[in-house]
């Protein structure tokens, strides 16, 4: 397949069965929004809303674009922005996950935070304040009627074609914004009337389920937090408000059920997905499949039953959802890797033997010399060595100037001269490591050493002496620079 633009590979995701977590004799199948260009449903609605608007003439060319998303609608609009060449500024409470604010700011949007005590409530009150000031475009997704058309016109007719002539027991879904509820749910009321429309929400928070109106203000948008909201673990469902677009499927009577999930139950199924069926998906994903498989517990033979998967399980490497992913080798993996001779950590490998060094080539010799003598600071380095990487962002925070003869790269290619020079290099220190430093003709080491001479006071001793310019009101937490897996702070 071949595309114009990234904007057309949004939607067409598949429909997987699952083999090994549906419950003999019944079929149950997830829609995997992963596969989105960015990896979530979201992406459907980004491309829709912002299309609309560029139709109706809401949305001019060059307008900033802004919405408050707790991050898979602003990681789509950050694509479709990114495409398009719309600037676009996302709020969102400080609680949501550190992958999505790096995520979108990588993509080029600005991020504006709101406090978690806000909730949902203040990061769209934010948005709207910013908007006003500003002049920004906001799709307003919770009441953008695009973000149920969408799944009206293209989420559910993708479902209905590829389950062909199988007839659909239940369709499973969330809701956040509730335009996935509200726009299948349509469609399949008009084509599949026979399909339960079952609607899950977390089991601590029973804004649907407890039958409690939202109350609204004179416009008609919800007024303050739903009385039975709780904060719970499923990111991207049930605001602490009840939606337009979920109260619009309320109100068409498009529910047939409301099935409280458990968070713990709902990670136990997104990690039951990736280990037994392959499937990396999110946390309102395990949560979504937890209440299609209480569906399947009662329904009959051979029933199709339809869970949607909203996104990604990448997005979640800083929630609880990772909480008991270790990040060292446990006990078994210990014992794995001690179970052959090579590559341990525990002092008893038998490492290969040293091959012989090579003489040190006289004008690689004389280069280090050369470069140590009129250099008043500087690294040898690889480019690819996160050491490296530490220390330019040491030397940067610190406004020292350096070169860094970066030896694995393109200039230093020709006859191997990285290598001669690096050998040159292991001579003349005693250490075959990289990086090492140098200050006015002087060696002070590696990484740790550098920092370490830093923090000891023997580095500013030696740029004071030697005459080298640096902020001397600079207090930096050298460590935090680090690369993480040596950070002392947090092994030790
Ligand atoms: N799960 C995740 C991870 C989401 O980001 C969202 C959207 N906020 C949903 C579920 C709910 O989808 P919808 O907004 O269409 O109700």
């Amino acid at each position: 397949m071949i595309y114009s633009s990234i904007l057309e590979t949004v939607g067409n995701t598949p429909l997987v069965r699952l083999e090994r977590l549906a419950p003999p004799g019944v079929n149950v199948w997830v829609k995997i929004e992963a596969f989105n260009p960015m990896g979530s449903v979201k992406d459907r609605i980004a491309l829709a809303m912002i299309e609309h608007a560029e139709q109706t003439g809401e949305l001019s060319p060059g307008q900033t674009v802004i919405e408050a998303t707790s991050g898979n609608t602003g990681i789509g609009l950050a694509m479709v922005c990114a495409r398009k060449g719309y600037p676009l500024v996302v709020t969102m409470a400080e609680s949501f996950s550190i992958e999505r604010r790096k995520l979108l700011r990588y993509l080029g949007a600005k991020v504006v935070l709101t406090p978690a005590a806000e909730k949902g409530t203040g990061m769209m009150k934010k948005a709207e304040e910013l908007a006003e000031r500003h002049g920004y475009y906001m799709p307003r997704q919770f009441e953008n009627a695009e973000n149920a058309n969408v799944h009206y016109r293209m989420t559910a007719r993708e479902i209905l074609a590829d389950l062909g002539e199988r007839s659909m027991y239940a369709w499973v879904t969330g809701s956040g914004t509730g335009g996935t509820l509200l726009g299948v749910g349509r469609a399949l009321r008009e084509a599949s009337p026979g399909t339960r429309i079952v609607v899950a929400e977390p089991d601590n928070a029973p804004v649907l389920g407890s039958g409690v109106a939202q109350t609204r203000d004179e416009r008609g948008r919800p007024a303050g937090s739903h009385p039975h909201f709780r904060p719970h673990l499923m990111q991207g469902w049930t605001p602490d408000f009840v939606s337009d677009l979920t109260q619009g499927a309320v109100d068409a009577a498009l529910i047939d059920e409301v099935v409280p999930v458990n968070g713990d139950t709902a990670m136990t199924l997104s990690r039951d997905l990736a280990r037994r069926e392959g499937i990396f998906a999110g946390t309102s994903a395990g949560a979504t499949l937890a209440a299609a498989l209480d569906v399947a517990e009662s329904a009959p033979e051979d029933a199709h039953i339809v869970a949607m998967l909203p996104d990604t399980g990448e997005r979640y490497l800083s929630t609880p959802l990772f909480g008991d992913i270790g990040e060292d080798m446990d006990e078994e993996e210990t014992a794995l890797s001690e179970s052959t001779p090579g590559y341990r950590f525990d002092g008893q490998a038998s490492p290969a033997p040293a091959p012989e060094a090579p003489a040190a080539d006289p004008s690689a010799t004389a280069f280090v010399e050369s470069v140590v003598r009129d250099e008043p600071v500087v690294m040898f380095a690889l480019e690819w060595c996160e050491f490296c990487w530490s220390l330019r962002k040491f030397f940067d925070a610190l406004g020292v100037r350096y070169r860094s003869i970066d030896l694995d790269s393109v200039e230093y290619q020709e006859d191997e001269r990285g290598v001669a020079i690096r050998q040159a290099l292991g001579k003349r220190v005693g250490s075959p490591t990289i990086p090492q430093v140098f200050v006015a003709g002087e060696h002070v080491g590696g990484c740790t050493d550098v920092i370490e001479a830093y923090e000891d006071g023997a580095l500013p001793d030696r740029f004071g002496a030697a005459d080298i310019a640096y902020d001397e009101e600079a207090s930096i937490d050298a460590w935090s620079l680090m690369p993480q897996w040596v950070h002392p702070r947090k092994t030790g």
